[in-house]
């Protein structure tokens, strides 16, 4: 893909089946359930209405709990001074080759080349070292939506583009026990997010020193399994301990007087958490969609027959209206364009989770006809209450949704402390395996190289059980999630 002219790609009309080339599959869906497209620009993506309003519904749900937990939200600048970027030593060196420069602004060459933001901390680190003095200003508990760019060579749709979208959280703290626990409490926060949210089932756990952000002393992540058995990181969370502090001179006067360097963390997410939930719950027929997540979570199909519009719309505008007022998203399907038949597999491919049919027949029977899009299950429901109904089904797909990723999940998981076994899954069905590592990041990069397998991380809810690694045979630190990863 990085070698296409990305603009070009041919109109899709056609889904590719899932079964037969998921990464395919993958980007037909996203252009064709008109989630995002391709753009002029190399590697940046645009973000059509239906999956922006998917985003929409993910900043709503995760700034609810951010605000609830005592963060508030700012904005800060685009572009970092060179000189500022180049002050912690690891975070340049980790994102040198993904930044992008600005060297000209008009005419003039630009004294000093700005840096368009890869991730915030250096910008916040530099203003929260002229606002924090004291203990009394601490903690700081800032988050910010915003846009950062990467310089990716090879670039997909939601999971990876040069530009993306996500938001920022970045806390400082008066000591290291209390950036700890607000490093965690975000990771316990995604985890509940993803699952309750975007029905993504995902192992938090801490990532292996090689895989942890350029500039932190510990990364947290959550990981959720692809539909293909690949891993998808979901989001992470960072304690970045006194190193940014001490970089950008963040010091308060502690309780005792004495100068302190404060104890930061940084967290995020980004719009990769999209094409996370259709790689998770997706199938041949499309999209689908978490009730909590989908733009329209009902899509009413009236059935055209004789003069419809007198007869038949007004209903499907008092159950319209109806919905509506219980909160449900609904959309009224009422183009003259198209046949029931093509809004059915539309709506289908687009995700809908719930679509509710009617025609003159219904009418005379008080009912509707109800249709799932996870089970395809097909079912009357009367009017009266039809609202009530309607919540109550939705619920039941958003709990229904979930239970079959985990379930798809826990299949897709085996444990083995045999290397022999652990390279024949890796080459066969793959998924997570979970098996004892020494702690070494040679032992870890070796294992890569073997099998392509990374550790994703290392949960924390278990005690080691100290048995042989499974690669090398010393002594263990951990059980290890490994996955093949996005
Ligand atoms: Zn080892």
């Amino acid at each position: 893909m990085a070698e296409k002219d990305d603009s070009k790609e041919p109109v899709i009309t056609e889904i590719t089946p899932r079964s037969e080339d998921f990464s395919r599959w993958y980007t037909d869906l996203v252009r064709r359930a008109e989630l995002a497209d391709y753009s002029p620009v190399k590697g940046c993506m645009v973000i059509r209405p239906y999956g922006y309003a998917i985003w929409e519904l993910i900043q709503r749900a995760l700034d609810d709990r951010f605000k609830a937990s005592g963060h508030v939200n700012a904005y800060f600048p685009l572009f970092i001074p060179r000189s500022l970027l180049m002050k912690e030593a690891e975070h340049v060196e980790g994102f040198a080759p993904q930044v992008g420069w600005v060297t000209r602004g008009g005419t003039e060459e630009l004294e000093e080349p700005l840096a368009i933001r890869p991730t915030s901390e250096v910008i916040i680190g530099t203003m929260y070292a002229k606002w924090i003095q004291s203990w009394r200003d601490l903690p700081v508990l800032i988050n910010q939506w915003a846009n950062v760019v990467r310089w990716e060579k090879v670039t997909r749709l939601f999971l990876r583009t040069t530009e993306f979208l996500w938001q920022e959280g970045h806390t400082a703290h008066e000591t290291a026990a209390e950036a700890e626990e607000e490093t965690l409490k975000i990771l316990a926060i995604y985890k509940e997010f993803a699952e309750t949210e975007l029905a993504m089932p995902v192992i938090a756990g801490r990532k292996s020193e090689s895989e942890k952000f350029a500039g932190a002393e510990r990364t947290y992540s959550i990981e959720a399994l692809m539909g293909d058995g690949r891993a998808l990181q979901a989001g992470t969370s960072h304690n970045l301990g006194q190193n940014f502090a001490k970089a950008f001179e963040i010091r308060f006067q502690a309780r005792d007087k004495s100068l302190q360097y404060v104890h930061g963390t940084s967290w995020g997410v980004s719009t990769r958490l999209i094409g996370g939930v259709i790689m998770t719950h997706g199938d041949d027929r499309g999209l689908m969609l978490p009730p909590r997540v989908a733009p329209y979570q009902v899509v009413i199909v009236p059935i055209p027959k004789g003069n419809w519009r007198e007869t038949v719309l007004p209903h499907a505008q008092a159950i319209r209206a109806a919905l509506a007022a219980r909160g449900v998203r609904v959309m009224l399907d009422d183009r003259d364009a198209y046949t029931p038949g093509w809004k059915f597999s539309e709506w289908e491919l687009r995700g809908v989770p719930l679509r509710l049919e009617i025609g003159p027949k219904d009418i005379e029977k008080r009912h509707v006809m109800l249709a799932r899009r996870d089970t395809r299950e097909k079912s009357a429901a009367p009017v009266d209450g039809i609202a009530e109904t309607v919540a109550a089904i939705l619920e039941s797909i958003q709990r229904s949704m979930f239970e079959r990723a985990l379930a798809y999940r826990e299949a897709h998981t085996s444990a083995t402390a045999s290397w022999d076994e652990f390279t024949q899954i890796m080459e066969g069905r793959p998924g997570f395996v979970v098996s004892p590592w020494c702690g070494d990041g040679v032992c870890e990069a070796d294992i890569k190289a073997a099998t392509q397998a990374t550790i994703r991380n290392l949960p924390a809810d278990k005690p080691p059980s100290g048995a042989p690694c499974v690669k090398c045979g010393r002594p263990s630190v951990a059980d290890a999630w490994f996955a093949k990863a996005y």
